[in-house]
């Protein structure tokens, strides 16, 4: 079968061509090394997420080294490629991913370990790191799972434990060394491997030995190669100005979920709500200068001719200087009708030239994220956020134009009681009828309200989570709450996180080295795109962890004493552990 059949035979055939403007085609005569990046899940997706975009371009600015992309194709595709024994290839040069020296996985999220899974069998690669010998590439992971990599410990040789960019030029150096010397990466794997965990930020798991108790905390960890760290530190970028990637944008032949330039302006928050595992990933804070960005937005934009330009980071409007860069870039840009996005706003620092930039934008929607009902529990949660401020802003969009607002809330949360569920229902309530002041109708709300998952270095990390039970039970309290209220209905959708999805979120987050094998048992079930509620199946998860001698809701929501060694104590994120506990305590009383 060509490869233009199988397109004919696959939903949105683009995904899978490669070719895109900016992608980046080596001649493999003058290449000595060759990495493929690996997302695992779809195109879509995977080229939405900037990390993978920063790499590529890094890697590829060394002349002797091909950087290559593979995604996670969709169901459809893996089986006309099962049924015509063909291997899962890289986008640009088409070669089967087991041929690469080095395959480099940036898995941020639980619910993508399968699909890392079906990556690997699609391609013809033994799952574990110990059955890889030789003949096959170094297989690394990096990215937002290196919080607590235990679950995935058994599949990949080493794991980045933090920010990629800088530690990647070292292991790509080690790695042609041993290649140039021996005639392949992994000719001397063990050599190698130690050479490489002694590089910081680089966890070797199977260099590790751990025992555990039964309540899954840890008994014992310990290296098992002397010269090895007990603690693997954390490595992230000190200086954003100096690392300035990606310089160049990749234009994809298909719409993508973000489908435009994306520049970061700060990494790391400011703020340090207690359930959030992103603010101890991206810390500490730092900051780009206004200049660098607006010289980055002219190259990106001038490389690939998007008409939006998104200013990202964890909390945009906390950005020190965005009143005199929103000035500037609107000034240059909108003579060539490019627009300048800002995600995650918050109300407090809404000002002239944000507000300008705001009401220029397409008044769809606007988005903030209180996560809480009452004062109390922001309190309790720590989260900043004034409902004041809140209110303000709101005025100031509706006065703009905008008819519809979208609120993230949290249940589950620790002290919650059905008197803050109540105030969600009332707040957006009160934001939809503060419409009417300035317009006809009141105003659209759109609440998502996920479940509250404890996640491994956060202060939160010892809490239990809500039992499914309980979890329904609010869920149902709140629609009931909306139902009771003549005419609320019609203003408020609610949308709720899948109960179970949650729970295999949270069993797998939270859980050790135990659970590579749950993993393979619930991918050889048939688990993949977990994600996804039309493929997720929670009665596979239960099976797999049952036949591995766990419960999963027990697994997802035990508590855990504080004096316990945790499964990713081994870590060191620059949050010191007595912090958060203190962080913990002062929730809690
Ligand atoms: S503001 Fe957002 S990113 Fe920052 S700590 Fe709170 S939840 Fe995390």
């Amino acid at each position: 079968m060509s490869f233009e059949d199988i397109l004919l035979n696959v939903m949105r055939p683009a995904r899978y061509i490669g070719r895109e403007h900016n992608a980046v085609n080596k001649n493999p005569a003058r290449i000595k090394f060759n990495a493929c990046l690996c997302f695992p899940e779809l195109y879509d997706i995977g080229m939405s997420n900037l990390g993978i975009r920063i790499l590529y371009d890094i890697l590829n600015s060394r002349k002797d080294l091909a950087c290559e992309r593979a995604f996670c194709p969709w169901p459809d595709y893996q089986k006309v490629l099962k049924d015509n024994s063909l291997k899962l290839t890289s986008l640009e040069s088409g070669t089967p991913l087991g041929k690469f020296d080095l395959l480099g996985f940036s898995v941020n999220n639980e619910l993508n370990y399968t699909n890392i899974l079906s990556m690997f069998s699609l391609s013809g690669i033994p799952f574990t790191a110990k059955e890889r010998g030789a003949g096959f590439p170094l297989i690394i992971a990096g990215g937002n799972c290196s919080l607590n990599p235990e679950p995935i410990a058994d599949f990949f040789d080493l794991i980045v434990i933090g920010e990629a960019e800088e530690v990647i030029v070292d292991i790509v150096k080690i790695c042609t060394k041993f290649k140039k010397k021996y005639g392949s990466v992994c000719a001397r794997k063990e050599e190698l491997l130690i050479e490489l965990s002694k590089v910081p930020g680089i966890y070797v798991p199977q260099f590790y030995n751990v025992e555990y108790d039964k309540d899954m905390t840890v008994k014992e960890f310990t290296p098992g190669k002397n010269g090895i760290p007990s603690v693997i530190k954390k490595v992230y970028v000190k200086n954003l100005d100096k690392c300035l990637r990606p310089l160049s944008w990749i234009v994809p032949n298909v719409e993508v979920i973000h489908d435009r330039i994306g520049i970061e302006i700060m990494r790391g928050c400011p703020h340090r709500c207690r359930f959030c595992q992103a603010h101890s990933y991206f810390s500490p804070l730092r900051i780009r200068s206004p200049k660098v960005i607006f010289n980055l937005a002219k190259r990106l934009y001038k490389v690939s001719g998007y008409e939006q330009i998104s200013l990202l980071s964890l909390s945009s409007s906390d950005y020190p200087f965005m009143e005199g860069l929103v000035g500037r870039l609107i000034k240059y840009f909108s003579r060539k009708a490019v627009s300048i996005a800002l995600p995650s706003v918050r109300p407090k620092n809404i000002t002239e030239n944000v507000s300008r930039l705001l009401s220029s934008q397409r008044k769809t929607g606007l988005t903030f994220a209180p996560e809480a009902g009452t004062d109390r529990l922001r309190r309790i949660i720590n989260k900043d956020i004034n409902i004041e401020e809140l209110f303000q802003a709101a005025k100031g969009a509706y006065k703009a134009g905008y008819q519809r607002i979208k609120l993230y809330f949290m249940i589950g949360l620790p002290k919650e009681n059905d008197s803050d569920l109540e105030a969600i229902v009332d707040l957006a309530s009160k934001l939809s009828y503060l419409r009417k002041d300035f317009a006809r109708q009141a105003a659209q709300i759109s609440l998502s309200i996920s479940t509250f998952i404890p996640k491994p270095h956060t202060p939160f990390q010892w809490l239990n989570m809500s039992k499914m039970d309980e979890t329904r039970r609010k869920q149902g309290y709140l629609k009931k709450l909306i139902l009771s209220r003549p005419g609320l209905e019609s203003k408020i959708k609610i949308n709720f996180h899948n109960v179970h999805i949650s729970v295999v979120e949270a069993a797998l987050s939270r859980g050790h080295r135990g659970l590579s094998k749950v993993i393979q048992s619930a991918f050889d079930k048939g688990a993949q795109f977990d994600q996804w509620s039309d493929c997720f199946n929670f009665d596979i998860w239960q099976q797999a962890f049952s036949e591995n001698g766990f419960d999963i809701e027990e697994s997802a929501t035990r508590s855990i004493a504080l004096e316990k060694t945790l499964p990713w104590d081994f870590i060191d994120m620059g949050i010191n552990k007595e912090f958060l506990k203190d962080e913990f305590r002062k929730a809690l009383t």
